[in-house]
């Protein structure tokens, strides 16, 4: 079959590579979307979480349909659409037994540590799949970026009522955006750089826009004066989460999702996080969020069709990450191995 390989740091191959062939509670799924994320720049540059993973065969937010299965494997039968919960935790260690797995200490994920879904098929375990009947594929692959957000809204809750102030209108955002909404916030103002992103925004339910090019830096504040409830960062940019503290009202909680640089540091002031009783929350991947996930999006609850802004094949990989590192990508960018 064809794959895309990072066969070291820094060296992406398209290759002919052995097609998998199922273990007793396993499955082989022919992929048919697979999401290109961010993360999969960072793993391409060496920058990975957990033991070196190389070489890999990239690709965390994919779905398919199953062609081959294993003899135990008893909910999920060939022909099956199915979307894939990519984190395989050990079920044994502290944090796993802790129902903590997204910190399982000897993690492992499809496209993270073991063969994921930027390829034609690739092996997933029963545990790892979910059904889905109403939606596209390309829709359900978002059910991974999906989980992560519903994971943070776990962390840090919109409650009815509530101002929300999203930074960043990419494909996380708008999805953060929609979450909020039905969560019940009653203001949801929404700020990018970019004019189609925020226009999307609007579409997607949002109360106010801001472009920070365009408008005063404090303008956040003419729509919520006390500040935000909630404030989401979705942009990773260390500048962004160090200016976002002024926009949190007393009490209120700020939720970093963006993933910043690992070296990134900033500065706060101790004495107001003290003072305003603010809450600074992370958000790490997903635990345990996939099932609430993909059933938002194939009960049209969550709109993912919005958020996917080109559908490419398995050779421009490549440049699809080219996109998103660049900042170019108007929204998820979709590969689909059998275009
Ligand atoms: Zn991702
Ligand atoms: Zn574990």
């Amino acid at each position: 079959m064809k794959a895309v390989v990072f066969e070291a740091p820094n060296t992406l191959k398209i290759k002919e590579v052995k097609t998998p062939r199922p273990g007793d509670n396993e499955v082989v799924v022919k992929v048919e979307a697979s999401g290109v994320c961010a993360s999969d720049i960072h793993i391409l540059k060496g920058d990975f979480i957990g033991s070196d993973p190389y070489p890999l065969i990239p690709g965390h937010e994919f779905c398919g349909t199953i062609v081959e299965k294993g003899k135990n494997v008893e909910n999920f039968d060939v022909n099956d659409p199915v979307a894939i919960d990519p984190v395989i935790p050990c079920g044994k260690c502290y944090y796993c037994r802790r129902n903590e797995q997204n910190h399982c200490i000897n993690f492992n994920g499809l496209g993270d540590t073991i063969a994921g879904g930027f390829a034609e098929y690739v092996l997933v375990p029963e545990a790892n799949l979910f059904h889905f009947e109403n939606v596209s594929f390309e829709e359900a692959s978002l059910a991974e970026p999906l989980a992560c957000v519903l994971y943070g809204h776990k962390r840090a809750p919109v409650h009815l009522g509530d101002d929300v102030l999203i930074f960043g209108a990419g494909s996380l955002g708008l999805l953060h955006l929609q979450v909020a909404r039905h969560s019940g916030a009653a203001n949801i103002t929404v700020c990018d750089l970019k004019k189609d992103k925020l226009a999307l925004a609007g579409e997607l339910g949002a109360d106010y826009v801001i472009n920070p090019r365009e408008e005063d830096e404090d303008s956040p504040l003419k729509y919520a004066p006390q500040g935000y409830d909630v404030v989401i960062d979705a942009t990773g940019s260390p500048r962004v989460v160090e200016n976002a503290i002024k926009f949190i009202k007393n009490k209120g909680t700020l939720m970093v999702f963006g993933v910043c640089p690992q070296a990134a540091t900033i500065t706060i002031s101790p004495y107001e996080i003290y003072r305003r009783d603010i809450n600074i929350v992370g958000v790490f991947a997903l635990n345990r969020t996939f099932g609430e996930s993909i059933k938002l999006i194939d009960k049209g609850v969550i709109n993912t069709k919005k958020v996917i802004s080109d559908i490419f094949p398995l050779e421009k990989l490549p440049l699809a990450l080219e996109m998103v590192e660049n900042g170019e990508a108007g929204g998820k960018i979709v590969i689909k191995p059998h275009l």
